[in-house]
């Protein structure tokens, strides 16, 4: 019958059901945090893909309890912790307990920021924090910008404006320029910009993997001589692997003299933006066409909080579309649709907002600060142990290192490193995360937890050694005899 509310929709009718829901929603979660001692159960893909399958999708539970009891035993018992402080592996914060309460303020009531007649002062929370990054960044009054799901979009969103922005028309001849420490994201971008799978061109590095501004100068004369477009520069202010900051001021003199578009991408970095120690690392940033910041990195914020922000907002407009059912172009309000690449879209901004307006900027930025100091103390850690071998020290928060216990060679020792990645996975105690450097893997610390301390990086290293000697026992028969 109509006048029967359903009563499994939000509203009037069931805003008790909605309280009891949250609360039952937030137990269950802080249920499993205030017992769990690990990152991860340790359960294997193959368990988990048989407890996903039996769940028989067209016969519903009916009411939500049941419901949340079945993803409490599916998800909550087996979902990988980025608070714990075993959890050393990819760019993933513990997040800030405001930007939670705006979670379900902003999934309840399901503001869509790409209009103003549908978020209201949803769309000026927005504005003002896209005006505050902007402002942190050092950008004057014509800045502009828009939060998007993520730095992949962020640099997608940034390189699309420096074609847009470029005089030249032939996709075929435009070049961007960015170190091979940058994320993969430029390169994706470049492909669904149009520009072809070799328009990324690879500026030399120092020894440290920072941008050399020579070799910059030298790429850009080189593209501009063989007559092609160097259409952007991509200074990455904390490369994914090794955490370092191209230097980019002196970018940013190279690009003014050719006139070249410069896109930051901060999306890690962006936490120095307020930082009382180590802001002076993103000096120059001031000066880019472009920057993006992940605030789901390192503010703290649940996924996704992320923004591209630029220094002049007619470099924004130029891709503005227009619909008359939507966002037409005589609107007396602002849409924010007229510069997303999204339409429909969360109205992520309230997180920070939130947590701005409760923990502040500056003890954010205390925060990052720590995590980057907690990483100078395990590359003190690894550097001591003559067991591993460790490389440079970090300007950010990751640190790379081999276990390499006396007499390992460099083949034995590739061999190892994977499958003790695997392994402290599979146990669930520590996950750390891998990569690869000049063809030699590596294992990676990526700190993101201020709470993570020194003794819990010690337990850490400690698995790792314990993992390592296991495989090393298991390989070789007469050890393993020892170790059983
Ligand atoms: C994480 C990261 C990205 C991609 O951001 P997402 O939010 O994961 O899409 C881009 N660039 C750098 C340097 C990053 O660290």
């Amino acid at each position: 019958m109509l006048e029967s509310p359903t009563p499994h929709l939000f509203g009037r009718s069931t805003v008790a059901t909605f309280q009891h829901d949250v609360a039952r929603a937030a137990e269950a979660v802080a249920e499993r945090v205030r017992t769990v001692r690990r990152p991860y159960s340790g359960a294997s893909l193959t368990d988990l893909q048989g407890l996903v399958d039996a769940v028989d999708l067209d016969r519903p539970l009916g009411d939500t309890d049941a419901a949340l009891d079945e993803v409490a035993r599916l998800y909550l018992d087996h979902a990988v912790w980025f608070h714990e402080p075993g959890y050393v592996a990819h760019l993933n914060c513990p997040v800030a307990l405001p930007a939670l309460s705006a979670e379900v303020l902003l999934a309840a009531v399901n503001s869509s920021v790409d209009t103003y007649d549908q978020s209201t002062t949803g769309t000026l929370i927005e504005r003002r924090l896209v005006d505050w990054a902007a402002g942190r960044i050092g950008f004057g009054p014509d800045a502009d910008g828009v939060f998007t799901s993520g730095g992949t979009q962020s640099n997608l969103h940034g390189l699309l404006l420096a074609r847009e922005a470029s005089a030249a028309t032939d996709l075929s001849r435009m070049r961007v320029l960015a170190t091979a420490e940058a994320h993969f994201s430029v390169t994706q971008a470049a492909i669904l910009l149009g520009l072809g799978r070799d328009a990324v061109v690879p500026v030399g590095t120092d020894a440290a993997g920072r941008m050399d501004p020579a070799a910059l100068t030298r790429t850009l004369d080189d593209l501009v001589a063989y007559k092609l477009v160097p259409m952007a520069v991509v200074a990455t202010a904390g490369t994914t692997d090794l955490g370092c900051v191209d230097p980019i001021a002196d970018i940013a003199n190279a690009c003014a003299r050719r006139g070249v578009w410069l896109h930051v991408d901060a999306a890690y970095g962006c936490g120095l933006l307020v930082s009382a120690r180590r802001r002076h690392l993103l000096d120059g940033i001031e000066r880019a066409d472009s920057v993006t910041v992940d605030f789901h990195k390192s503010f703290f914020q649940p996924i996704s909080s992320s923004a591209i922000i630029v220094r002049r907002s007619a470099a924004m407009r130029r891709i503005a579309h227009h619909a008359d059912y939507l966002n037409p172009r005589t609107a007396s309000v602002p849409n924010q649709v007229d510069k997303s690449l999204q339409t429909t879209r969360r109205f992520d901004a309230l997180k920070l907002w939130m947590t701005l307006r409760t923990v502040g900027a500056e003890q954010l930025g205390a925060m990052f600060d720590r995590v980057v100091d907690l990483a100078e103390d395990a590359h003190g850690l690894l550097t001591d142990d003559p067991e591993f071998e460790v490389a440079a020290a970090p300007t950010l928060s990751t640190v790379l290192f081999r276990y390499r216990p006396a007499a390992l060679d460099d083949a034995a020792c590739d061999t190892l490193t994977p499958r003790l990645r695997a392994r402290l996975f599979a146990e669930g105690e520590a996950i750390i995360a891998g990569t690869t450097r000049e063809g030699r893997p590596w294992l990676k610390f990526t700190l993101l937890n201020p709470m993570t301390t020194v003794e819990h990086l010690r337990t850490v290293l400690h698995r790792v050694r314990a993992a390592g000697d296991l495989l090393l026992a298991e390989d070789d028969p007469r050890l393993a005899t020892a170790v059983v």
